[in-house]
């Protein structure tokens, strides 16, 4: 049965542990729960806020509005021969899915173990890591429409994916809400050990035909190894996007710093780290009263305890200036300011 809260803290629902209030708060379960919130009178009229894992937002102030929580649950895989489309529920933890799929030998999402955070807010900024992002794995998505109460699917081909960008955070923002994910998945495919760091844990490991367990578990190691953990350092993963710049704006900033770190995008531009930047700077580890960057990836910016989501914003501020004016390149955050 649906329930609404009236002004309740929303500091177990974020993942830097930011200590604000919400004016209403909705735990939703199903699709028939969404159509009886809507249907409320008194929610509405509200300004409407939705979150699964509370993993990549940083609240500034309380929250004068509805917040709904999307805890819809259930995981089903239909198998075709070496194809296998997996459904799961928007409030599914993602990990979970990630466990689901390796326990099933279903390849595809093994790159992305461990990254916090719920199955419906994975397309919203197409979630990546360790080479791979959800793009490759997409099938659909259900959503419903808070227009209309109707739900609608997303293709592929709908979802206008990017690097950490979908059409859910651009033309349709606060449109819709994920219900269901389906993913396309190989039940005998090729394992991705592309990216550096999992082929030299793997040889660490004297793994030399890995498997879907073996990358899943490579990848967590080195995740842990690099991140806090949100559990005990409040913290919403890289605070930055790594910055994609023009051919000749590359130019400039390779003339001044040859040592810069960078790579080629498909679409014939150049991907900056921003972690690196950052640590140029001079702010790897930094501490700024309850705020900083994590001593070991300076693209985290992390709560050492009590912080308020204007201190952690403040102090990112205080990072883009610094950033702007060594290398002339603009930072943008990559985590949701609310
Ligand atoms: C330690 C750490 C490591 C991380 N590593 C990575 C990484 O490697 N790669 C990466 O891409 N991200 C990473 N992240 C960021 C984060 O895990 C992802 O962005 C994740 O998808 C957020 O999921 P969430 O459920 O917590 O979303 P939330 O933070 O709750 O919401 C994020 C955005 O999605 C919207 N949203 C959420 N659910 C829905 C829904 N069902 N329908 C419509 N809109 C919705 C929200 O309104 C908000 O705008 C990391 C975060 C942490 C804390």
């Amino acid at each position: 049965m649906l329930q609404i809260q009236q002004n309740i803290s929303l500091k177990p629902y974020n993942s830097f542990g930011i200590d604000v209030r919400a004016s209403f708060f909705a735990e939703i379960y199903s699709e028939a729960d969404l159509i009886e919130l809507f249907h409320n009178e008194v929610v509405k009229s509200q300004k409407l806020l939705v979150i699964g894992g509370g993993s990549n937002v940083l609240f500034t102030k309380d929250y004068d509005g509805l917040v709904v929580k999307m805890s819809i649950q259930g995981i089903e895989a239909k198998t075709d021969g070496e194809n296998v489309k997996v459904t799961a529920g928007a409030g599914v933890v993602w990990n979970d899915l990630v466990n689901y799929c390796v326990a099933h030998q279903f390849a595809g999402v093994e790159n992305l173990s461990l990254i916090p955070g719920t199955v419906g807010a994975s397309p919203i900024q197409n979630i990546g890591a360790y080479g791979v992002e959800l793009k490759d794995v997409f099938e659909s998505c259900t959503a419903f429409e808070i227009k209309t109460g109707q739900i609608k699917t997303f293709t592929y081909a709908d979802c206008n994916f990017g690097y950490r960008e979908s059409i859910f955070k651009a033309e349709l923002k606060g449109q819709f809400i994920i219900t269901s994910v389906t993913f396309a998945l190989k039940t005998a495919g090729e394992v991705n050990t592309s990216y550096g760091a999992i082929e030299t844990e793997l040889q660490k490991r004297g793994i030399l035909k890995p498997g879907i367990a073996d990358v899943s578990a490579a990848v967590s190691h080195i995740r842990v190894s690099k991140l806090p953990d949100p559990s005990t350092i409040g913290n919403a993963g890289s605070f930055f996007k790594n910055p994609i710049i023009e051919k000749h704006e590359f130019a400039n900033v390779v003339a001044r710093h040859p040592d810069v770190v960078h790579y080629p995008t498909a679409d014939d531009k150049i991907k900056l780290a921003a972690g690196w930047l950052i640590e140029q700077c001079g702010w790897k580890g930094k501490i700024a009263g309850n705020t900083g960057t994590w001593k070991n990836q300076a693209l985290v910016l992390v709560n050492h305890g009590g912080a308020t989501g204007t201190e952690v914003f403040n102090f990112s501020e205080q990072i883009i200036d610094s950033v702007k004016s060594t290398f002339g390149v603009t930072l943008e955050r990559e985590v949701n300011i609310l």
